[in-house]
């Protein structure tokens, strides 16, 4: 059992910086949990204060029922990957990552099988014999990876593990990472600033802003329900339209249209509130005919996506992205609509960001 429990957790640097600054999380036994957000926000910090390498200024970490705020990173019993892997530059890659378990005492011959099992899970078994400065910056990487997952340890921490990989051998370390933690059942916190990786990986994940977690959750109830115009532009690989809007009674004005209000903002709007209306540009069809509730302007851009193409409507200032199947893309210069699946879009107060009716409204994953 190694669930990691955060208290009131802070971390403020000299000059009065508070990296993290009061966080109460729980990450649950066996869970793959990724930290996101954007540079700054204190996923390093968070991360570190787990391991035991920054001694924290407040609040409390227990791994497993056990308090180890004031416990050195050795006795806590994890492995760490960082984006600078120190690995020992006068051992070959093998006895790298047979390391750990020789500390440990495990046999020889044990020791060379596990090196080797998680050397080849890694692409990294025709370089066991290399010393680290023989190897490309990613090969290093991977090396590190698979020291840590080699000696199997309660927790692993992951800072940006895969960020010094190329595209094919990122996605590859990433099925291998996931699948080796499936079956391993290693609760895992992984700092990533990719919402892609984040969302592909996680069973929950965390999205960070200046030191404090605005938003936790299943990576579909992420997607699918940002609890905040932050959250939403953060999360997609295209970004979600965000619409100045007012509401008229049961509808919203949005770029001269009058759409219908979602049923899950009614109760919490007054009329003529000023909002911001939101909607994926994949959960919103693109007509080259007047709809209802569409909302009409001139295609200024298409942009391939390799499956469909997004489609940049301008409508007057605003521009209104809406995602189109392979072979349906207008002419540039052509008039068309943009509608939306009513039950996916949402609302968000206009002052503070946060999104309209959250309370109450079940998530569309479970609904
Ligand atoms: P990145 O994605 O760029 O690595 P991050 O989200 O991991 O960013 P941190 O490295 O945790 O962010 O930094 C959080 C904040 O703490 C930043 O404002 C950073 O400037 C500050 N900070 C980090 N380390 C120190 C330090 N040793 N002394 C003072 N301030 C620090």
């Amino acid at each position: 059992m190694a669930d990691i429990v955060l208290e009131q957790l802070v971390k403020e640097y000299p000059g009065g910086v508070r990296a993290v600054d009061g966080l109460d999380v729980t990450i649950e036994d066996g869970e793959f949990f990724a930290l996101l957000g954007p540079s700054g926000c204190g996923k390093t910090t968070l991360l570190r204060s787990i391991a035991g390498l920054e001694t924290v200024s407040g609040g409390s970490i227990r791994i497993g029922g056990r308090d180890v705020t004031r416990l050195a990173p050795g006795a806590r019993d994890i492995a760490m990957v960082f984006q600078d892997y120190a690995l020992f530059p006068h051992m070959t890659v093998r006895d790298n990552i047979a390391y750990p378990l020789k500390i440990k005492k495990v046999g020889k011959q044990e020791r060379a099988e596990k090196a080797e099992e998680t050397a080849e899970g890694l692409s990294l078994g025709g370089l066991l014999e290399r010393r680290p400065g023989q190897l490309s910056g990613g090969q290093q990487q991977r090396a590190a990876l698979a020291r840590a997952v080699a000696c199997h340890p309660q927790v692993f921490l992951f800072d940006e593990p895969l960020s010094n990989l190329d595209a094919r051998l990122r996605l590859e370390a990433r099925t291998f990472l996931k699948r080796l933690q499936r079956d391993l059942g290693v609760t895992t916190v992984f700092v990533t600033h990719d919402q892609a990786e984040a969302l592909a990986m996680s069973d929950r994940m965390a999205v960070m802003e200046a030191g404090r977690i605005r938003q936790i959750g299943t990576p579909r109830e992420v997607f699918q329900r940002p609890a905040s115009t932050f959250v939403a532009g953060f999360i997609g690989s295209t970004p979600m339209n965000l619409l100045d809007a007012t509401i008229d009674r049961d509808t919203v004005r949005v770029a001269g249209t009058s759409v219908p209000l979602p049923e899950s903002a009614r109760a919490h709007v007054r009329d003529g509130e000023e909002v911001v209306y939101a909607a994926r540009p994949e959960y919103m069809t693109f007509s080259t005919e007047a709809a209802d509730a569409g909302i009409e302007g001139t295609v200024a851009i298409i942009e391939n996506m390799g499956v469909g193409s997004l489609v940049s409507l301008e409508v007057g200032a605003t521009i209104v992205q809406v995602t189109v199947p392979e072979g349906q893309e207008p002419p540039i210069g052509s008039r068309g609509w943009a509608v939306a699946a009513p039950q996916r879009v949402l609302v968000y107060r206009r002052d503070d960001g946060e999104l309209v009716g959250s309370e109450r409204a079940p998530a569309l994953a479970e609904a």
